[in-house]
């Protein structure tokens, strides 16, 4: 979800082994029998994906530790689009099966919500065919989602390599992902990024951070020095702003966490009022670095 940044196509994937994969894929289309081995190689393309996107999902920003699989994605996919419905005229993006731009790194759940969906705004402009050259070659720059033909298609599935989380996802302060954007609707509606597993962790992070504040509170009105007590609240303060690395789970929900600490610090009943204000008294000095 948060931006990455992709870099150029690993060797392996321009390598003659795998263009004589899409060359079968060009002449056998949805008959062709993608195989991870190429386009998710082991040693060659998937490490490196992990690693542009820390070993967490480009969607949902879980890692493995909850028993989730991260697999290969393909942003648009090698078969017919679940949208289009016209197996006759679509036979899938089968021509980026391989290529580098259409490949993401995905949790085996958001994968398996988005099966063969490619939302678009309009069917029309859906590109059913690949460019090829005289030698019936791909022209690589029409492979690349940012540029025509496949921009055209105005995509509303968001895509963490070039679109703005901030611009399209806000959270509310029970940990819902909500959108104004018809992109970002689509994503949460196709990718469910309001279930359970995800608003449980997206939770779990405040409420950790918050009984740090509740029990600094409560240490305070036994016998703490109000000098500990901002020693405390800075140094929990200092761990939210550092939850937001990207090494972390849920990296943009941080992000939004930080940013808008005060709406969650409101909405928590088991706060009482005297104790918000002193939290958020606090958190605009820590902002200010003032604390
Ligand atoms: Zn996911």
């Amino acid at each position: 979800m948060i931006k990455v940044k992709k870099g150029v196509s690993p060797e392996y994937l321009l390598g003659d082994t795998v263009k004589k994969r899409i060359q079968k894929a060009l002449k056998e289309k949805n008959n062709h029998d993608f195989q991870t081995y190429y386009y998710g190689n082991k040693k060659e393309v998937k490490p490196i994906l992990k690693t542009i996107y820390h070993d967490k999902c480009c969607y949902c920003e879980r890692n493995t530790e909850g028993g989730v699989e991260l697999q290969i994605e393909h942003f648009r996919p090698k078969k017919t689009p679940k949208e289009c419905n016209d197996f006759d005229n679509h036979f899938g993006y089968y021509w980026l099966g391989y290529e580098w731009d259409n490949l993401l790194l995905s949790c085996s759940t958001c994968n398996k919500y988005k099966g063969n969906s490619f939302p678009i705004e309009d069917e029309n402009k859906r590109v059913n065919e690949p460019i090829l050259n005289k030698n019936g070659e791909l022209i690589i720059e029409t492979c690349k989602s940012k540029n025509p033909p496949l921009i055209n298609e105005k995509a509303l599935l968001f895509n963490p390599e070039f679109d703005n989380a901030f611009e399209h996802f806000k959270f509310e302060s029970d940990g819902f992902i909500k959108s104004n954007t018809q992109k970002g609707k689509t994503t949460i509606d196709l990718l469910k990024l309001n279930d359970p597993p995800l608003l449980t962790a997206r939770n779990r992070i405040v409420n950790d951070f918050v009984n740090v504040f509740i029990l600094s509170l409560l240490d305070y009105r036994e016998d703490l020095e109000p000098k500990i007590l901002r020693r405390n609240f800075k140094r929990n303060f200092t761990n939210i702003k550092h939850r937001r690395k990207r090494s972390e789970t849920h990296t943009f929900f941080s992000y939004w966490f930080y940013a808008n600490f005060e709406i969650f610090i409101i909405n928590k009943h088991e706060i009482e009022n005297i104790d918000k204000e002193q939290i958020i008294k606090a958190y605009n000095q820590f902002i200010k670095g003032r604390l």
